[in-house]
């Protein structure tokens, strides 16, 4: 019975380093989708640097998309899966101790994660924005077929700085354990570009391909952690 709380010792840790790129555009956006489907928010999430406000990719985003991923995957694979906002099961699980995998990889309520996003920042400057969309009214606050919006997306081929932190799961070389070997698939396709974030993912945005990756691990040794073993992460592996 897996209980996955072994966070009051990290024996490993595995840090994935690279460079995210959007192949297509990127809708990160602020507000929400109606229940149409149409949207309704206005432009990318920003943050302030250096007085200038710079759209980034949050962690939160990214980790939603690759646990959706890992659930599908493991789904495929014939593996229990349950809904995310599933919550009588997930505190079910906290009650017996005893997670499905991809809480065990992603967390629940009762079971902190093993992985962590960290936001995705813009590599170079100055970040090129398209609009699409003519009409807004200020005083709409609901949803409305048919109207227009002003939208404003990241072009296409942007680099961002990719950086994920994984918790006593063995990934490298090779995973030790199913959470270890769902985690290399989702991330072979983030390598082969066929994670997709952010909105309209059903018209292809948002796909994002990870270049130049390289993962280090550290591992306790003599009651220490310390760095073992760096490489570049290949593609297409699987
Ligand atoms: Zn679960």
């Amino acid at each position: 019975m897996p209980t996955y709380a072994d966070f009051d010792k990290i024996n490993l840790l595995t840090v994935i380093e690279g460079c995210l790129i959007n192949e297509t555009p990127l809708r990160i956006g602020v507000g929400r989708e109606s229940y149409l489907g149409s949207a309704v928010d206005i432009g990318p999430l920003k943050i302030r640097i250096s007085g200038r406000d710079v759209p980034y990719i949050p962690g939160s985003s990214l980790k939603g998309s690759f646990r959706s991923l890992a659930e599908s995957l493991a789904r495929a694979q014939g593996l229990y899966v349950h809904d995310p906002w599933d919550f009588e099961t997930a505190e079910d699980e906290k009650e017996k101790n005893d997670y499905c995998i991809i809480c065990g990889i992603f967390g629940s309520t009762g079971l902190a994660s093993h992985v962590r996003i960290y936001d995705a920042y813009p590599r170079r400057d100055p970040l090129l924005f398209i609009k699409t969309g003519v009409s807004i009214d200020r005083d709409f606050r609901g949803a409305r077929p048919g109207a227009l919006f002003i939208e404003q997306q990241v072009i296409p081929k942007i680099e961002w700085y990719f950086r994920m932190d994984v918790i006593n799961i063995k990934l490298f070389p090779e995973p030790e354990e199913d959470r270890g070997k769902l985690l290399r698939q989702v991330l072979d396709l983030l390598v082969n570009g066929i994670v997709q974030v952010g909105a309209r993912k059903t018209v292809g945005y948002g796909l994002l391909r990870l270049t130049d990756g390289v993962y280090k691990v550290y591992e306790i040794k003599e009651g220490r952690l310390k760095q073992t073993r760096t490489e570049a992460i290949k593609g297409g592996s699987q």
